[in-house]
């Protein structure tokens, strides 16, 4: 509660926030909880947080620490840290999401309530409903009802995110709507000479400070980007199928499904694997999805972040790869379906300052 009786849980602006923020809108509204989020990720952030784990420590848990750490300088005394061991019959998280309130608890010394709720689809009784059961008694909210009711709200306004996202709304305009209770579809007029697929997970790709923007980058190139959040979960298993994998990783989906789908797809002329320093599971996903791309006569760049990439070279490797991708295009190696594409002009030199 704060000075005016209202209750309130704080959310970093990190990790599954990417995926999840849009069912926590809805359903914690509908509760009457209001949510504090953390700020935009700073070099503050990253650096508050690289300050209290190991150096090993993938980015992204670093960056998730510094934004508990942005929460407590707000004045926020209850922070939700979930533990998502598994969202299906045994498909795993990582083990740094599944102990993320362990991690917290013993790296941030301070005095506040981690809202540690567990969802495993693999075990019995840690489902969805009982994750949320968890969460709201840390409200004094026991009411099965009420609960029904907020999560129907929040698969609304999820629902709703995921429909504008496939229609190839950006992330920040499907976000801002979906929480506002609009839905549009667009209808996407311009016409772009290169398409690219960018795998990874929402917290590399839409934290912008750790992908150093690199969708608005493309953009600046004429290259349109596609994304996982443009894939049904079908198409994604069916990804996964076509790079001869298993699913048992949580995040296989976003990575090997999202890579195997585009892959096979015509109106893709090259994939960009952006990954985070420290990270097991992709690498091993990025080394299965660069072996198997070879057949698919796709070019393929990895492209790897931590909080030291410096941003020229970052912007060298990308303007390197999409000039090869506009002269494979002229020279017919690759997709050849861009109308005017031997008149065109990549517009790949520009400079950038980073805040
Ligand atoms: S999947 Fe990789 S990047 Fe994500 S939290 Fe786990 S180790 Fe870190």
């Amino acid at each position: 509660m704060n000075k005016n009786n209202e209750m309130l849980i704080g959310i970093p602006r990190a990790l599954s926030f990417y995926h999840d923020y849009p069912f926590y809108f809805g359903f914690f509204t509908d509760l009457g909880i209001k949510i504090v989020l953390s700020d935009v990720t700073t070099k503050h952030t990253m650096s508050s947080g690289s300050a209290l784990v190991v150096t090993e420590t993938c980015l992204p848990v670093k960056v998730y620490i510094g934004h508990v750490l942005n929460l407590l300088d707000k004045g926020v005394d209850k922070i939700l840290v979930p533990s998502i061991q598994s969202i299906a019959h045994k498909i795993y998280n990582c083990s740094k999401i599944r102990g993320l309130p362990d991690l917290v608890r013993n790296v941030v010394k301070k005095d506040f309530t981690i809202i540690e709720a567990t969802l495993d689809k693999s075990e019995k009784n840690q489902g969805v409903y009982e994750y949320l059961g968890e969460i709201a008694a840390y409200f004094g909210i026991k009411d099965d009802k009420r609960i029904k009711k907020a999560s129907k709200a929040g698969w609304r306004t999820f629902n709703n995110f995921h429909i504008m996202s496939k229609s190839g709304m950006s992330y920040e305009k499907a976000m801002n709507d979906s929480i506002q209770g609009k839905v549009f579809i667009e209808n996407q007029t311009r016409e772009y000479p290169i398409s690219v697929a960018l795998i990874s997970h929402g917290y590399n790709i839409y934290d912008e400070r750790a992908s150093m923007k690199i969708i608005e980058k493309l953009e600046k190139m004429d290259v349109r980007t596609y994304t996982s959040l443009q894939l049904s979960r079908e198409q994604m298993e069916d990804g996964i199928k076509s790079l001869g994998q298993e699913l048992y990783w949580a995040n296989e989906y976003e990575m090997t499904g999202a890579a195997g789908h585009y892959l096979k797809d015509a109106k893709i002329d090259g994939v960009i694997t952006l990954t985070a320093f420290g990270c097991g599971p992709d690498s091993l996903m990025i080394e299965r999805i660069t072996r198997r791309a070879r057949r698919f006569n796709k070019p393929l760049l990895n492209l790897t972040v931590d909080e030291q990439t410096g941003e020229a070279g970052f912007i060298t490797r990308l303007e390197a790869f999409v000039d090869m991708l506009y002269r494979k295009k002229r020279a017919g190696i690759i997709n050849m379906d861009f109308k005017s594409q031997s008149e065109y002009i990549p517009n790949t030199n520009f400079i950038e300052t980073s805040n």
